[in-house]
């Protein structure tokens, strides 16, 4: 499966405590849903990538992007039904089937009976037969179809609704289901400029588009706001996703907050590497953290930008420091120093993107894996952890590429430690070259004791 392919997304929408987050996790059969701050939440937001019926999509829990504060909770449903309006492809209701159906707002139902888009009705916690028969009854009522009880505690009704959601997301849009597409849904080496407000995205992007001189053609995004670029620079094709709007942003209406987050997220879903972009003349903050947190939680590759660099005025070389402190899970990505001003330093850092995206393609034969696994042996080996058993290494295969995983062969992973773990993933990068990329080294088991 190709990262660079957008999954569709059906959003979870939904008052808190009905459950939207337990279905989630339900749907994810024990993954841990990846959760992550969003900016200007409060709130956790989860997704999980998922498949039912052959049909691959991303189910979000849109609450986490919502609750921006306490004050704002009235309009919560609200805000998470215009999120999902914008970017979903198909929108869970969810209630609680354990009250009556007067408990869900007039105005949602209202906003939600107005969507164009394909909509579902799910009415949790039932766990009972006999109540979901009575409460489907009752909720029918509110007019909106299909629906289905379920429970995220039992999992009752959850294959049917599942068989729904994939049947709506298949017949809406074949060209995103995963027979019907193309390995990656984008010409080139896709590439998102992201940051914080202000780093200076928009002056990057421009500047890069200016000086290349290259083919510009606007390839129409997946949203009506935002237009992908292609240029070829050096023979190479990238495409430049579009984040909210960056190149006409002047002309761009104001966007609430919420949807740069959101934006932020899906742009990097849809990226082969990333520029991460700072402002090399202030400080680091939570935010640009969080950013550089999604690009390594989504495993892309990634080129770190310290921009307005013209405004720099100290030491290089401590300034280097400072921005690997700050990212440390980032360790392996290249940094340069840039402005979109002036375009100083902006050829090399798009050089290194080519080298990047090609190590996450390649794959790694099983003898040059088993030959390095026995040199990190040597200089490493895990250590006996209490209460567990004596660790054993059996061998390192590559289980996938673009991005690039490892599976770790071993007698019980609770006896290797993490410590270990991290080595050998530090040293898969350093020694077989797997720089500019995150890479993944999941442990699995011989022994069934
Ligand atoms: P969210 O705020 O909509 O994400 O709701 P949560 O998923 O956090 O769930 C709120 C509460 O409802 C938690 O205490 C859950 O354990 C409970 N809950 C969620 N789904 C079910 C269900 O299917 N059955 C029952 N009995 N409780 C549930
Ligand atoms: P975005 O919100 O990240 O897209 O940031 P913009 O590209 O809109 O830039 C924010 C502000 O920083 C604008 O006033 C830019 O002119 C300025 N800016 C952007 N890049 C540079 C740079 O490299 N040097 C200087 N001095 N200013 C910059």
């Amino acid at each position: 499966m190709t990262s660079t392919k957008q999954l569709p997304i059906v959003a979870l929408v939904g008052q808190p405590n009905v459950g939207k987050s337990s279905l989630l996790n339900k749907i994810a059969g024990g993954r841990p849903a990846v959760t992550s701050e969003v900016a200007g939440t409060t709130r956790d937001r989860q997704y999980i990538d998922t498949s039912w019926n052959g049909v691959d999509f991303t189910l979000v829990d849109t609450a986490g992007l919502s609750l921006e504060a306490q004050s704002e909770l009235e309009h919560n449903v609200n805000k998470q039904i215009d999120i999902a309006l914008a970017e979903a492809e198909a929108v869970i209701l969810v209630v609680d089937g354990r009250l009556n159906r007067n408990s869900v707002e007039q105005t949602t139902l209202q906003k939600f009976r107005k969507i164009k888009k394909p909509v579902i009705l799910a009415v949790n916690k039932l766990e009972s037969p006999k109540l979901r028969e009575e409460k489907l009854v009752e909720f029918q009522s509110l007019g909106i179809k299909p629906l289905f009880g379920v429970s995220a505690t039992s999992g009752a009704g959850l294959g049917d609704m599942l068989d729904s959601i994939a049947g709506i997301i298949r017949a809406s849009s074949g060209r995103l289901s995963l027979e019907a597409a193309p390995e990656s849904n984008l010409p080139g080496i896709a590439v998102s400029i992201v940051g914080k407000p202000n780093v200076g995205k928009s002056s990057i992007l421009n500047a890069i588009l200016k000086e290349e001189r290259a083919v510009v053609s606007p390839i129409p995004g997946t949203t009506r706001t935002a237009i992908d670029s292609r240029i070829a620079i050096g023979g190479v094709d990238y495409t430049f996703i579009d984040t909210a709007g960056l190149k006409k942003k002047e002309h761009r209406q104001q966007q609430p907050d919420i949807f740069s987050g959101f934006q932020t997220f899906k742009s990097i879903r849809r990226s082969d590497v990333c520029f991460l972009t700072i402002d090399a003349a202030e400080e680091i903050t939570k935010q640009d953290q969080r950013i550089a947190q999604e690009i390594f939680s989504q495993e892309k590759g990634c080129v770190i930008l310290a921009n307005k660099i013209d405004l720099y005025e100290g030491d290089e070389e401590k300034l280097r420091d400072y921005i690997s402190l700050h990212f440390p899970f980032l360790w392996m990505c290249p940094l340069f120093f840039v402005s979109g001003k002036t375009g100083q330093g902006l050829n090399q850092a798009l050089t290194a993107i080519k080298p990047i995206y090609e190590r996450r393609h390649k794959t790694v034969d099983n003898q040059t894996l088993s030959e390095f696994l026995m040199k990190a042996m040597q200089k490493n080996s895990p250590k006996l952890l209490r209460d567990q058993k004596k660790p054993k290494v059996f061998s390192l295969h590559q289980t996938d590429a673009n991005p690039p995983h490892f599976e770790l062969l071993v007698n019980h992973p609770a006896a290797i430690s993490q410590q270990f773990r991290r080595f050998l993933e530090n040293s898969i990068i350093k020694e077989l070259d797997f720089w500019g990329t995150p890479i993944v080294l999941r442990l699995r088991g011989k022994d069934k004791t």
